[in-house]
Parts: C-alpha cells; sequence; structure tokens
C-alpha cells in the first residue's frame, strides 16, 4: 500500500520541492491539497489528478478526519502556524509531517508531541538531511572514528535576504524569530551530527549592520557549544551572509560538507583526499519514503518530534544566551533526538 500525502500550505516549498519529490516515492503520494488560496485548487487538481473530496481549506480541514485517501498531513505553513496544524491533523487521526522549525517554542512543541501521542499517530519534522546519504555518511565517520574523535566542528548556514520586507521570514509573529529560526535550525543540526552528540552549553551573540531590513527578526547569530566528550563547536546562521557548510576536525583529519544542506547535489571532501558522492536523489522523496516505510514497515523514525523539540531547546536557550549577553546556558539534552 501506498500512503496518501495531504500538503497544507501550498506555497513555495511545496510547489517547487514536495510535490513534485511526491511524483518520485515508492511508499506515498499526493493524494490531497489544503489551500487558504481558491485559485489554487483547480491548478492542483489538474496538475496532479487530485480530486475535489481531496481538496480542503483552512476552516474545513477538520473534516479530512473522514477521507480514507489520507494517512499523513504534512504541514508547510509558516513556523507559527505549525502547532495549530500539526495537532488539529493528529485529533484528525492522520500521521503528521511538520516543516522544520518544528514550531517556535518548545511549550508548542511539547503540545504537538502530546497530541500525537494521545491520537496514537506517528510524528516526523521535515528534516529532509537526516534522509540523505551525506548526512548519512558523516554520521558513519564519527560513528566509526574514521578520522579519529571530533574535536571541533564548525557550521554555517545562511543567505542574504533582500526580497519583499514584509515577508513572513521577517515578521516574528509568523515566523517566530529570524536567521536563527529558519536556517539555525541547519547549524545545530549539523553541529550535532559533525560531532556525534548533544550539546552541554551553547553560549550566543546577534550582530545587527542592517535593522531597518530586519525591523521584527534577528540578522546574524553566531554560536559556540561544548559537548559531553570536550568537543566544541561553533556555529554561524545569519539572513545577511551566504554560508552552507559543515567541517568537522578530527584528531586524524578532518571531513567536510559544502555545501551541506542545500537541496543538493552535496558536495564533501576528506583529509585523505577522497571526494564524497553519492548520485542525486530529492531528499524530500527519500525523506518522505523513510517516514512512509517507519508507518508501515516499523523502521526507525529518523526525524521524530524529540529531535524537532531538542533543536527548539537549543534554539530558546541561544535566544537566552543573547539576552543574558552572551552568557553560556547548561543544556540537559541526554540522548535526545539522536538517532541511530
Ligand atoms: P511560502 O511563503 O512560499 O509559503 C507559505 C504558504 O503558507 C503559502 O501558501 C501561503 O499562502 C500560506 N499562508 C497561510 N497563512 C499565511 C500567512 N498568514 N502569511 C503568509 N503565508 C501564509 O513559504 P515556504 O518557503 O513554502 O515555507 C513554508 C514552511 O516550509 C516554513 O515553515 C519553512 O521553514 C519550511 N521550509 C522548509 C524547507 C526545507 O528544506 N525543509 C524549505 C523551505 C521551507
Amino acid at each position: 500500500k501506498k500512503l496518501g500525502v495531504a500538503l497544507v500550505g501550498l506555497g513555495s516549498y511545496s510547489t517547487y520541492q514536495l510535490a513534485p519529490s511526491l511524483q518520485d516515492t515508492e511508499h506515498c503520494y499526493l493524494a490531497g491539497i489544503v489551500t487558504g488560496t481558491k485559485e489554487k485548487e483547480q491548478v492542483w487538481q489538474d496538475k496532479y489528478g487530485i480530486p475535489k473530496e481531496n481538496t480542503y481549506n483552512y476552516d474545513n480541514f477538520d473534516t479530512i478526519a473522514n477521507n480514507e485517501d489520507i494517512d499523513i498531513v504534512y504541514v508547510v505553513l509558516p513556523n507559527s502556524m505549525h502547532a495549530d496544524f500539526s495537532i488539529r491533523a493528529a485529533k484528525a487521526g492522520k500521521h503528521v509531517i511538520c516543516e522544520k522549525p518544528m514550531a517556535i517554542s518548545v511549550a508548542e512543541c511539547d503540545a504537538i508531541i502530546d497530541a500525537c501521542n494521545k491520537a496514537g499517530v506517528k510524528l516526523s519534522v521535515g528534516y529532509r538531511m537526516q534522509s540523505d546519504p551525506y548526512t548519512k555518511e558523516v554520521k558513519k565517520y564519527v560513528a566509526e572514528k574514521t578520522f579519529g574523535n571530533v574535536h571541533f566542528v564548525s557550521s554555517d548556514a545562511g543567505y542574504i535576504s533582500n526580497g519583499n520586507p514584509d515577508q513572513w521570514r521577517l515578521n516574528k509573529e509568523l515566523s517566530g524569530g529570524g536567521a536563527l529560526m529558519n536556517m539555525g535550525v541547519y547549524s545545530i543540526q549539523t553541529s550535532i551530527y559533525g560531532c556525534g552528540s548533544n550539546p552541554s552549553s551553547v553560549s550566543a551573540q546577534e550582530f545587527s549592520t542592517r535593522p531597518d531590513y530586519f525591523k521584527d527578526t534577528d540578522e546574524t547569530i553566531t554560536a559556540q557549544f561544548e559537548f559531553p566528550n570536550g568537543a566544541v563547536a561553533h556555529m554561524m546562521t545569519s539572513h545577511n551572509a551566504n554560508g552552507n557548510r559543515l567541517k568537522s576536525h578530527c584528531s586524524n583529519g578532518w571531513f567536510e560538507l559544502d555545501p551541506a544542506h542545500s537541496y543538493g547535489p552535496i558536495s564533501g571532501r576528506t583529509s585523505n583526499g577522497n571526494v564524497i558522492s553519492f548520485p542525486h536523489q530529492r531528499q524530500q522523496a527519500l525523506q518522505m519514503d523513510d517516514f512512509a516505510k517507519h508507518i508501515l514497515m516499523g523502521t526507525p523514525n529518523v526525524a521524530p518530534g524529540e529531535m524537532g523539540k531538542r533543536d527548539m531547546i537549543i534554539v530558546e536557550a541561544i535566544y537566552r544566551s543573547i539576552a543574558e549577553g552572551g552568557k553560556k546556558q547548561t543544556l540537559d539534552l541526554g540522548n535526545m533526538g539522536i538517532v541511530g
């Protein structure tokens, strides 16, 4: 059986990445849409052969509970709407994929996790890099100590934002925050899998050079992590600087991905002169198939809600450190969110 996926929010990520990727999946397919824009309904129905009965708007969304074609609801809305729609999807008895960042607070992440547990449905976060072969390869280097112990990780995730200053990503009410909420979750994730464990502390700094444009949200943030094994990491995230890199320095060499988290192809190299190379596949197709296999066959959930919550705990600690002038924040995460 192939699982039916309904996309909620037909913006650029759904349009240019998720819907095309759903044409490449083995275990799921695009079965329905949920949109607040009437004009998109017919266009998507025609393009993807979606029946009228599988087309919803934000008001009648909850009646999706009665639709047996829909197994998974994939929430692809502005960040502050993730919790509401993920919880409504769980209450409708549907498995949930929630885009990154999972929500805009730890409390909201908890509410989503609770709702999914209560409803007995599965939950994952749209962390496509967790299904990417390059990510798996660097996780293997860390686990097998291919280059020895990791001592220092450097990770960057940013781009230069010059678009409409009124876009939701620059509006704190809708985004929950700026670069850190949007791209920062990538540098948090690469810092963690580049080192192989959750950090035990974080200190952070914020930089602002274009306050007229970034009126409401953070422009550039740097942060330093300590790890229980003595390793340290430095991350940079920005809406005013390009960065897309992971480099792990180990006792006997290094490995690097640059780009480390774009849609691909990813590119990597190691200190012994090897080029890390895999055939290009759509990460989103791999990601949705991983989740479908988790539901159908009980394989591990590679991006569980707990991982999204862990990253939000770190996001909140980073904002707290900045508010306290860079003061180090202790983190008590254990193995939370670490899979495999
Ligand atoms: P977008 O602006 O292109 O689309 C947002 C959609 O939400 C639109 O269809 C819009 O009509 C709808 N919407 C509903 N209420 C809205 C409101 N009040 N204000 C603005 N839009 C509203 O955004 P996107 O790039 O598709 O991002 C959507 C989500 O997907 C975000 O959470 C983002 O972080 C995530 N995303 C993830 C990745 C990834 O690689 N995993 C990539 C891009 C986006």
